[in-house]
């Protein structure tokens, strides 16, 4: 394919419009000069500064729950996979997010398989009663797709954030990734969420089993369309006894890449450094909150229940309530120009 601009052309039309074509956005994916890709860093780390000065938001991860009915062809947690499940009752994720609450942390994300037993009135339960003994914290559910009416009751009983990564805009990779699942359906639950008033999250992988340039291309293009609140992306990691186990992980630089991008297309996004990314790649942290990375999730959940949590492996857990872990982190942010800060962090529009 002709290359129509060059590549810093591109990046400034990005950084001005965050407008671009198919085209130019494989064009930039595609970038392996050293020097494009620093003026690419540069650039978003400019948009990042404007936004979000030099903040890093802290959210504490409680994985409550590693039951799934779901089969995605790339996840530890799918439901044919043998694996030593938990679940935590009611009381203890509350209790959880009390003892966060109390250590600072001022949102908190819940994570979960597509797990039923946590039923509507469950959820509900769960969400008001976070909010009422945390009350100026935010709640953000990641548990997957549910009807609107329940995203709804969630919503109403006080749950703040909702993340829930499309996986792939193209529907037939997306087929290929996921057996028996619907497209479709994943698309829509998060134009009702944002209909709703979540601050909705969406993302993808980079570097699963068939992905093309293109195809990544086509999840920009998507996200700038929708105007997310929040953007997971990660690098796709292999996962022991799932169907892609043999692949190879995700390109770290290709995922700073498509972070640094997705920073020019949606300035205002949240975007989490991902457990993934840091797994793959620990000596990228730096690089990657240069790159828009502005949020980190240290995982409160209970009995190391996170090492348990296993989406993939080689997974890296930071104990969010280990005071000293915490004051490391936040000493290494530090050394790099960056403030890690236990706030509310809602996205500035
Ligand atoms: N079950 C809910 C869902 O799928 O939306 C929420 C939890 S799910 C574990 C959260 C995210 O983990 C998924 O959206 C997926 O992109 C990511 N994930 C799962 N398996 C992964 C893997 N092998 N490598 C990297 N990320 C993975
Ligand atoms: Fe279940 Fe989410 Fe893993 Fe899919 S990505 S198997 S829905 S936990």
């Amino acid at each position: 394919m002709a290359i129509k601009y060059s590549v810093p052309a591109i990046i400034e039309k990005l950084f001005r419009t965050s407008e671009a074509s198919k085209e130019e956005l494989i064009t930039l994916l595609g970038v392996l000069i050293k020097e494009d890709e620093a003026f690419l860093l540069e650039k978003a780390f400019e948009k990042r500064n404007e936004i979000y000065g030099n903040s890093v938001y802290v959210r504490g991860l409680i994985e409550f729950s590693n039951y799934c009915t779901a089969t995605c062809n790339y996840c530890g947690l799918r439901s044919d996979n043998t694996i030593e499940r938990y679940r935590l009752s009611e009381d203890q994720i509350i209790t959880q997010c009390k003892i966060g609450y109390d250590f600072g942390y001022r949102t908190f994300v819940l994570q979960s398989g597509e797990d039923p037993w946590y039923t509507k009135d469950r959820l509900v339960a769960i969400v008001a009663g976070i909010k009422k003994c945390c009350t100026d914290a935010a709640v953000t559910l990641s548990i997957g797709e549910r009807t609107e009416e329940e995203y709804q009751a969630f919503f109403d009983a006080g749950a703040d954030r909702f993340l829930l990564r499309q996986e792939a805009y193209n529907k037939k990779l997306y087929d290929n990734m996921h057996p028996g699942m619907d497209h479709e359906n994943r698309i829509s639950c998060l134009r009702t969420l944002k209909k709703i008033g979540y601050q909705t999250g969406a993302g993808f992988m980079v570097g699963i089993k068939n992905q093309t340039l293109e195809n990544i291309a086509e999840d920009l293009i998507f996200m700038k369309e929708l105007q997310p609140d929040m953007i997971g992306i990660g690098p796709f990691m292999p996962s022991q006894n799932t169907p892609y186990e043999k692949e190879s992980p995700g390109d770290a630089e290709l995922t700073l890449r498509v972070l640094a991008i997705t920073r020019l297309l949606v300035p205002h996004a949240l975007m989490p450094m991902t457990t993934a990314l840091v797994s793959l790649c620990p000596e990228i942290r730096e690089r990657a909150l240069k790159a828009g990375s502005n949020v980190i999730m240290p995982n409160l959940t209970p009995d190391n229940g996170g090492y348990k949590y296993k989406l993939y492996d080689n997974k890296s857990v930071t104990e969010g309530l280990d005071q000293e872990k915490m004051a490391a982190l936040s000493k290494k942010i530090k050394e790099v120009g960056f403030d890690l800060q236990m706030v509310r962090g809602d996205v500035i529009k």
